[in-house]
């Protein structure tokens, strides 16, 4: 029995819910279907999920593993997914099946957020109407971290970015890769009002998600989002070299990526990374130390990682 740590794409999450909505409507239920996680879910499958469901999620299991899960009409048959997937000669993983109550599911994952708090920062849905912060920075977002348990890699990058802060960083340009529903690109505008922050993403949703909460958190002139693979936008580049790279993706893209990160931030800039766990850290960090980016701190929550990484050389 896998514990999840649900991860779903905020933008993703913002469709989910009207997506559901909208089903709850009509249908009133829907059905779950939960594949066994994996590695990596083959993109032959993605796509047919895409096909045949109605909402789809990506998930990250607490080991590192992705999981798909599709949710389809509560009237719906398990065998029609069968017959498809093989029609398109898609093997389907093992399977659950949940019936799920609309109303339920909405009251359970959305309703129910909790705020976060991490390092300098209170982190709150946007359903909540000015709550106390505890002297904190509130950093208001779209339910981003609404599903199920809170999200623990975003809250070991929060304290990374408030250990830079208390370091003395005093912070002109930033660039947050993988930036999803902005929070990090959020937390850093706050921090430091006078940088400018790039936020890119490779998913649209997120960069317009990214846009409209820089708007709700009134630091809309200090970022600018924009849909980026990595490193390869030229305002990414051309705005180089970055005080402060914020990267809370996976281990393997990080490691990807690891070169870019180290050429795109100053000598004496720092990078937080996460996303990875406990048995890659070594692997991670290592891959970053080979660029030149020393480690500074690590971070733990459960079985995840983050690192604060300095460029030395
Ligand atoms: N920074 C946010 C979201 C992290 S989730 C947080 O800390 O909470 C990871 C995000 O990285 C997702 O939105 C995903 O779309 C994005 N992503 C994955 N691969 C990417 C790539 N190669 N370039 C840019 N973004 C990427």
């Amino acid at each position: 029995m896998y514990i999840y740590w649900i991860y779903i794409k905020p933008a993703l999450v913002k469709k989910v819910i009207t997506k559901v909505k909208k089903m709850e409507q009509k249908f009133g239920n829907c059905k779950i279907i939960k594949f066994k996680p994996c590695e990596q879910v083959p993109e032959q499958l993605e796509n047919f999920a895409e096909e045949f469901f109605e909402v789809v999620e990506l998930n990250y299991t607490d080991d590192g593993n992705e999981q798909l899960v599709g949710y389809m009409r509560a009237d719906a048959d398990v065998s029609a997914m069968e017959a498809d997937a093989a029609a398109m000669n898609v093997e389907l993983p093992e399977y659950t099946v949940e019936l799920l109550r609309g109303r339920d599911w909405l009251k359970e994952n959305v309703i129910k957020f909790a705020p976060v708090e991490a390092g300098d920062f209170y982190v709150y849905g946007i359903h909540e109407t000015a709550p106390d912060t505890h002297g904190k920075i509130g950093i208001k977002v779209y339910a981003a971290t609404a599903f199920g348990s809170e999200h623990q890699t975003t809250k070991c990058c929060l304290l990374g970015i408030s250990e830079i802060k208390a370091a003395g960083c005093r912070a002109q340009k930033v660039l947050d890769v993988g930036t999803g529903s902005g929070i990090l690109s959020l937390a850093a505008a706050k921090l430091w009002p006078q940088a400018a922050i790039v936020a890119v993403d490779i998913d649209d949703e997120s960069v317009n998600v990214t846009a409209q909460n820089a708007i709700d958190n009134a630091v809309a002139a200090q970022i600018t989002a924009l849909y980026s693979d990595g490193y390869s936008a030229p305002k990414v580049r051309e705005n180089a070299p970055y005080d402060i790279i914020l990267a809370n993706i996976l281990a393997r893209p990080l490691i990807a990526m690891a070169p870019e990160m180290a050429s795109h931030l100053k000598i004496g800039g720092y990078a937080v990374i996460s996303g990875f766990i406990e048995d890659q850290a070594e692997w991670v960090i290592g891959e970053h130390e080979k660029h030149g980016l020393a480690l500074q701190k690590i971070y733990e929550d459960g079985q995840w990682r983050a690192a604060l990484l300095k460029r030395v050389k």
